[in-house]
């Protein structure tokens, strides 16, 4: 079972890791663009951390409602309500249960994916974050480890995509040949995950 402790230290894992990447990411939304993935998350996770530190909620909707909500108030660019949207709707559909099951998470997370699907009008293939989310879910059942490694693989088959939602859409085919850079913070995040588990 899955307590509030673990989506803390899920929170937290995915915050050191988007600290540790930050220039990658913002290299990567450098050419198909405007250069602050990664600045805008670091911020944005740095003040999830910070919220989960002060408010300490005690149910894993709670952390992950939380999370979601300082997500979409500190992030100015698409990521944040994108990302916020993924982990508020995700911590919603997990109600109040002190605990729950990796079968439940798997549920709510499939939840949260389709509210940022909903929001931002993306579908798979489309070169976004949402091509490292929906393997990653569809994995899930198979272990955190599983779904590391199809986000991972989601996020690498972003390169020859042409993008057809967000800022990259509008370099048309120039967007072809670059790996996407919220489906690359998507992997990261799912990879803290396997961090959490310990
Ligand atoms: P901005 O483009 O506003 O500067 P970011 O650079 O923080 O925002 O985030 C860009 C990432 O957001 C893209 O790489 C892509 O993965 C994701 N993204 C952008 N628009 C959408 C959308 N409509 N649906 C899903 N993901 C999107
Ligand atoms: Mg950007
Ligand atoms: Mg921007």
């Amino acid at each position: 079972m899955l307590d509030a402790d673990f989506f803390r230290r899920w929170m937290t894992a995915a915050a050191a890791s988007v600290d540790r990447e930050a220039e990658h990411l913002t290299a990567l939304d450098s050419p198909i663009g405007d250069a602050d993935h990664g600045s805008n998350l670091r911020r944005g996770f740095l003040a999830v951390a910070a919220a989960l530190e002060k408010e300490a909620p005690d149910t894993p909707g709670a952390v992950l409602v939380l999370a979601g909500r300082q997500l979409i108030s500190t992030v100015g660019g698409a990521s944040g309500p994108l990302y916020g949207t993924l982990l508020r709707r995700t911590g919603k559909a997990l109600g109040d249960a002190a605990e729950v099951s990796e079968e439940r998470f798997a549920e709510a997370l499939d939840a949260g994916v389709d509210a940022v699907m909903r929001l931002g009008g993306a579908a798979p293939g489309d070169k976004t974050m949402i091509d490292a989310l929906v393997p990653a879910v569809a994995a899930l059942g198979e272990g955190f480890g599983a779904a590391a490694a199809a986000a991972e693989r989601g996020a690498e088959a972003t390169v020859p995509l042409q993008a057809r939602k967000g800022r990259a859409s509008y370099l048309g085919e120039r967007s072809i040949g670059h790996r996407d850079p919220g489906a690359t913070s998507a992997a990261l995040l799912v990879a803290a995950l396997t961090e959490a588990a310990g």
